[in-house]
Formats: C-alpha cells, sequence, structure tokens
C-alpha cells in the first residue's frame, strides 16, 4: 500500500499548491469557519493549514491516512449529486508518502497528534486542542528527489497558491481565510459574507468600488457577482473566476459569454475582472469531468450563457450612457 500511496502522490501532489489545495478543501469540508495557511519558502520548506472544522477523532485520524478512506461517498450513486469537494480519499495518504507530516485533530474531546515521515507513523500520542485540525507538510518530496525537481521558483510556486488562495476566498466569503507567507501576511477576509471586502483584499479598495454587482435567474439556473467596469480590465483571461455550486471551475464558453457581455466596451486584449456564482441542481452540472482540471458540463448550456451575457451587459449598460 506504501508503494501506491506513492504512486498516487504523482497525480495528486504536483507542488505545494496542489498540497494546500488537498489541505485546505478538507478543511471547508470539515465545516470550517476559519482557515489559516502558513507557508515557508513557498511551501517548499512547510505548508501549515490550522482549520476549526469537525475535525477528526482518533480511529479517523488515524483512518484518514489510508487510500480511499474517504467518509463522503456513501453509495455510488453520490458522485452524482456531489457537493463536498473531496470525494477521492487518497489526497492525505498521497500526501503523508512524500513528506514529513504532522497532525493534530480534535472533535472536542481530546485530540490526537500524529507524526509520519514518508508516510511510516513515527508517532501517535494524545493532545490537547480545541476542535479542528492542524497540519504540517514539512519537507515536500524529500523522498522523490525527481519530483522536486520539476519545481519551478519560489514567486513561481508561490503565484500558484496565491492564485488558488484568492479563488477560495472569493467561492467562500463566509470562511475567513488568512494566507502568510515567510511571516508575512499576503491576503486575510473576515469571513462576513461580503464579497466586497474580499475584492477589495484581493484587488484593492480602489478597484473593488468599481465592480458593479448582477443578479438573474432563469428557470434552471441562478446567477450573480461583481463585474469590473471597463474601466478596470487586465491582460489576462484568468481575472474572470467562475463558481458552480460553490466549486471553482474552468469554462472557456461562459468565458466568452462574459466578453461579449462587454461588447465594445472593452478596449482590444484587455479582459474584466468578473466574479460570477452560478446555482443549480447538482444534476444538472457534472463536476466529476476531471477531478484536478476543474471542469465541469452544464445541462442546457445555450439558456445559461444567454443569462450570463444579458445579465451582465444590462448591469454595464446601466452604468455606461
Ligand atoms: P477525501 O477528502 O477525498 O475524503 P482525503 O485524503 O483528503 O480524502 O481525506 C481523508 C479523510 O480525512 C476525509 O474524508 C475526512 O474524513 C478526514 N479529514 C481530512 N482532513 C480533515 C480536516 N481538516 N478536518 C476534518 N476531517 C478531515
Ligand atoms: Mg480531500
Amino acid at each position: 500500500e506504501w508503494l501506491s500511496n506513492k504512486i498516487a502522490a504523482g497525480e495528486v501532489v504536483e507542488r505545494p499548491s496542489s498540497v494546500v489545495k488537498e489541505l485546505v478543501e478538507n478543511a471547508i469540508d470539515a465545516g470550517s469557519t476559519s482557515i489559516e495557511i502558513f507557508l515557508e519558502e513557498a511551501g517548499l520548506h512547510s505548508i501549515q493549514v490550522i482549520d476549526n472544522g469537525s475535525g477528526m477523532d482518533e480511529e479517523d485520524a488515524l483512518k484518514s491516512f489510508s487510500r480511499h478512506a474517504t467518509s463522503k461517498i456513501e453509495k455510488e450513486q453520490d458522485l452524482f449529486r456531489i457537493r463536498t469537494l473531496g470525494f477521492r480519499g487518497e489526497a492525505l495518504a498521497s500526501i503523508a508518502s512524500v513528506s514529513k507530516l504532522t497532525l493534530r485533530t480534535s472533535d472536542g474531546n481530546g485530540g490526537v497528534h500524529l507524526y509520519m515521515e514518508g508516510g511510516h507513523l513515527k508517532e501517535h500520542q494524545p493532545t490537547a486542542l480545541r476542535r479542528g485540525t492542524d497540519i504540517t507538510v514539512a519537507q515536500l518530496f524529500f523522498n522523490t528527489p525527481a519530483r522536486l525537481k520539476y519545481l519551478k521558483t519560489i514567486q513561481t510556486e508561490l503565484g500558484h497558491t496565491i492564485d488558488f488562495v484568492n479563488r477560495i476566498a472569493l467561492g467562500y466569503p463566509t470562511i475567513a481565510v488568512k494566507l502568510v507567507h515567510n511571516g508575512q501576511t499576503l491576503l486575510q477576509t473576515n469571513g462576513r459574507g461580503q464579497v466586497q471586502q474580499v475584492l477589495a483584499a484581493i484587488y484593492g479598495a480602489h478597484n473593488a468600488k468599481k465592480m458593479l454587482p448582477f443578479e438573474g435567474e432563469n428557470q434552471d439556473y441562478k446567477i450573480h457577482g461583481f463585474a469590473s467596469l471597463p474601466e478596470v480590465t487586465r491582460a489576462s483571461k484568468n481575472y474572470m473566476s467562475l463558481f458552480v455550486n460553490g466549486r471553482w471551475v474552468k469554462h472557456f464558453v461562459i468565458q466568452k459569454a462574459i466578453i461579449d457581455a462587454y461588447h465594445t466596451y472593452l478596449p482590444i486584449e484587455r479582459f474584466p475582472i468578473v466574479l460570477l456564482y452560478v446555482e443549480g441542481d447538482p444534476q444538472l452540472t457534472d463536476v466529476n469531468v476531471h477531478p484536478a482540471k476543474h471542469q465541469v458540463r452544464l445541462s442546457k448550456e445555450p439558456e445559461l450563457l444567454k443569462l450570463i451575457e444579458d445579465t451582465i451587459r444590462s448591469a454595464i449598460r446601466e452604468v455606461i450612457r
């Protein structure tokens, strides 16, 4: 099993940001309202994620490191109704197999401390802790030198993590998210559910004031979000963030619908900052296309595209005339 964990790690754990992603998604699944992420050297030295979620009892903590330990799929049918983020049950096992991992967790009744090296349990003892989970992943890839070689510069690796954490903050404004790198706070949101506060934390208060709120619905979908005035643009399409039922996804056709909504208002080769939340019956949204690629297949797509384009266009037209 140890070897298959190490092989699986190659698929799940590509770089420090993949570790952050898996740990943060677990924290969200555990119902946390506060998630703090501390990185040293962009996570190459260490990654610590502290949450105030459900935590685990001793038995579950030990089980969480065996592959397919997921508590999140009861029946195969559930695959079509996935609302939680993780459902492969192999992230923790994979991460543990390629790092030196410390887990401290408590469900509110006592706590447990586990320490693993390369997937082998080295320490296991009770610890005093309030409810929640505190995981530190140190020396990632210490036993897979080939993987280490693929990593880019500190700045590039940090960039991946910042992109991801920004998206989480935008997708979950009711979670207080904090990101600290080498002692410096890079992002802090207050978790009070105001998307505008999150926008200000990420893009600056000045730009956040120039984001127009919009909302709309058709028979199948509800959408809402914020769209920047055409004077606030970026050279990249990456600032158009889309969340379908709480999950961040890439969807190029929707990006095109957003750009079309701006019509002639957008300068050439410039793109808006847009935050778009789509809610719909999970039966209409197949997020299981590929767990790592963040793609989604949407039923009744033409109607949804029209809704998005029309809603954003009228929000813009209202202020520009
Ligand atoms: P998955 O998320 O796909 O279920 P993981 O390997 O990421 O698989 O996690 C295994 C299990 O460990 C989860 O199903 C969950 O029960 C437990 N777990 C992991 N992280 C946390 C956390 N931060 N808080 C509470 N439980 C957690
Ligand atoms: Mg998970």
